[in-house]
Order: structure tokens, then C-alpha cells, then sequence
């Protein structure tokens, strides 16, 4: 082994040497092969010393004019031009992930020393400007001998990142509308904002991002709310208290005049669910008085209270009591479902008192009221 050593340090011709350390591994290989599977061939001895060179040296090989390329003083490979042998230093840069993201490179540069010497090299140190990119970005020289200093590859690229700019909310109040209810006076639209970026790569790896410019593409637009102050008087003058909620969703449509129409009740739907099929539930104790269907109600059901009062719950899928039928708070009377005069699902519920219908609300507790 020894012996083999001192035999290759003594040897400068790359092609020999290479051809003389391929028979040994051969020999190796055959050694290993012929004295069993128990044989382990010793490992070659690899220097760690930094291979400069000028190969065009004391060679016999044949020679050609060209350009080296070196890094840090060792020699990589040769080219035809200097021009060619830069490409291949920027097209190694760029295969550090350099614009492959869609960002725009602003510009690279390189720790390393970088030179190019014009020259006699031998013909085999030569190479095409696309290999000397790949030996340059794996670290390698021509012939596939670690480089002495690998490439430090320094980047700087733009991006624009696009962001949502979350639009304000103004609540405005008005006497106009009962307390309790909603209305939207405007719709809001979000906005949008380019921040654009510089960031700093070190082979390929961000170490540094740096806020460079910020613009406003779209300006956002403030949703405005209405909201009612309007006391409910009558309120504290009722004595039938608190009814059960028929469905517990939210209040789709008010009541009073409605598109130029007398709206009897309130509409009952859920929020971001449909409420078809959902139970439909008796507000307070009492005696079915109507079950059946009824023109635009569709399938409709009364029940009559004590204090001369009277619930209605109309467009039902289903009825599930019959008229003489004692209910309590809370029972079920039907589903909700869309029949009648509808839009679409939705439990619509009046309450009379002494024949007269009155706001729901008045007996109901709703923390969500959509006004229109
Ligand atoms: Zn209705």
C-alpha cells in the first residue's frame, strides 16, 4: 500500500495516474473476488490536500490553445473562450435556484475567486460550457476530482407577495328601526396590498428578507351596519312573558310592511346551514286549533294560549300533531320545510293576540335580527 503511494505521488501525468489507480481497483475487485466473500480489500488512501494544478504542465499529452477557469487558484476546466467559461460561472449561479420561483433576480455574486488565464492545456482538460456549469455547481474539476474551494454563491431576488387588506367595519344607529335589529346600509369589499421584497440566499438558502417597497393596489372598501335604537314599548306591558323559541336560528325577515305588503310574522332560517327538515317547536303551552294546509302558509298550524294568545307556524314539510291535540313549550309540531308561497326554507311564525298579529319579538329573545 505504501509502496502504491510513494508509486502514484511520484506520478504528475493525470491520465497515468488515473489509468494506474483504475488497474489497482481492478486488481482489487479480482483479488476480492477469487479469495471469497470473507476478504475485505483495504481501503485507497485519499489526500485531503487541496488539488491545484496546472495540467497543461510537463504533459506529452497533445496541447490546445484555450481559456482556464479557476477557483481560488485551482484549475477546473478549459474552454474555447472566456465568454463561454462566464456562462458557465452565471449558469452554475442560477442553478442555486436562482429564478426557478417565479422571483426576479436582481443579482449573484460569489466569495470565491474567479479568473480565467489564456493558455496551452491538454485537449482532455477541455470541456463544453454546459459540463463546466455541472462541475462547477457539483464542485468537481474535469476530471471529477473534488475542487479546492467549493463555490460560495451569494443572491439577491425580488418578490411581490399580494396581500388581503381586511376592510373596517362603522356601525351607524338609527331610531328608525327597533333595537335588537340589523341592517347592512353598505356592502364592504376587501382590499388589496403588494409588498414587494428583497431576499438574500446563500447557495440556494434564504438568510436574509428585507421589506423593500409597499403599494396599494386596491383600496378597501368600509362595510357600513345600521343598527335600530327604537325601544319596544310594549315590552313591559304584556303579561303572556316569554315564549319558547320556535327554532333556534336566526330572524331571516322581520315583521311589519315587507315590499309593499303586510308582513304578519317573522321568518326563521339558520345561518350557513339550511333548516329544512329541522324540528319546528310549539312556543308555549296550549291546544292545536288548525293543522292542515293553507293557501300561501302551505302546510300551517295554530295553537291557542291562554292570555287570548295564538301561534301560527307555517310552510312545514311535515305536521306531526292534529287539531284538539294538549301541546307543551317546546313540542315538536312538524319540520320546517318550504311549502306555500316561499323562496325557499324557512319557518315563518305570527303571533296574535285577541285576533290581532303582533311582533314576534316581543315575546322572543333573538340576538341575531337581519332587517331588509
Ligand atoms: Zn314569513
Amino acid at each position: 500500500m505504501k509502496n502504491f503511494s510513494e508509486f502514484t505521488n511520484s506520478i504528475k501525468k493525470y491520465r497515468v495516474q488515473l489509468l494506474a489507480t483504475a488497474v489497482f481497483v481492478a486488481a482489487l475487485v479480482i483479488i476480492a473476488a477469487f479469495s471469497g466473500s470473507r476478504a475485505v480489500p483495504e481501503p485507497l488512501e485519499v489526500s485531503d490536500e487541496p488539488v491545484v494544478s496546472q495540467p497543461a504542465e510537463e504533459s506529452s499529452a497533445a496541447l490546445a490553445e484555450g481559456v482556464g477557469l479557476y477557483v481560488d487558484g485551482a484549475f477546473v476546466a478549459a474552454c474555447d473562450s472566456e465568454e463561454a467559461l462566464a456562462e458557465a460561472v452565471a449558469s452554475a449561479a442560477r442553478s442555486y435556484g436562482l429564478a426557478s420561483d417565479g422571483a426576479e433576480e436582481a443579482a449573484y455574486s460569489f466569495a470565491n475567486a474567479i479568473s480565467y488565464e489564456s493558455g496551452e492545456f491538454a485537449e482532455e482538460a477541455f470541456a463544453s460550457q454546459k459540463d463546466i456549469s455541472a462541475m462547477l455547481f457539483s464542485g468537481t474539476d474535469y476530471a471529477g476530482r473534488p475542487l479546492a474551494a467549493s463555490l460560495s454563491v451569494t443572491s439577491k431576488k425580488t418578490y411581490v407577495i399580494e396581500n388581503v387588506i381586511e376592510h373596517g367595519t362603522r356601525s351607524v344607529y338609527t331610531d328608525s328601526m327597533y333595537e335588537g335589529y340589523m341592517a347592512v346600509e353598505s356592502e364592504g369589499a376587501d382590499g388589496v396590498e403588494a409588498e414587494t421584497y428583497e431576499v438574500t440566499l446563500y447557495n440556494g438558502v434564504e438568510v436574509a428578507r428585507e421589506l423593500v417597497s409597499s403599494e396599494t393596489l386596491v383600496e378597501p372598501v368600509e362595510e357600513v351596519l345600521r343598527y335600530g335604537t327604537k325601544k319596544y314599548y310594549g315590552r313591559t306591558t304584556v303579561s303572556i312573558g316569554t315564549l319558547h323559541k320556535p327554532y333556534d336560528g336566526y330572524v331571516s325577515s322581520g315583521f311589519g310592511y315587507r315590499w309593499g305588503r303586510m308582513h304578519n310574522g317573522i321568518d326563521l332560517a339558520q345561518h350557513g346551514a339550511s333548516c329544512y327538515g329541522d324540528p319546528a317547536l310549539c312556543a308555549a303551552d296550549g291546544v292545536v286549533t288548525a293543522a292542515g294546509y293553507r293557501g300561501g302558509y302551505g302546510n300551517c298550524v295554530t295553537v291557542q294560549h291562554d292570555d287570548g294568545m295564538e301561534t301560527l307556524y307555517a310552510h312545514l314539510s311535515r305536521i306531526g300533531v292534529e287539531v284538539g291535540q294538549e301541546l307543551k313549550a317546546g313540542d315538536q309540531i312538524g319540520n320546517i320545510g318550504a311549502t306555500g308561497n316561499v323562496t325557499g326554507p324557512h319557518l315563518h311564525f305570527e303571533v296574535y293576540i285577541d285576533g290581532v298579529a303582533v311582533d314576534p319579538l316581543l315575546f322572543l329573545d333573538y340576538d341575531f335580527v337581519i332587517y331588509d
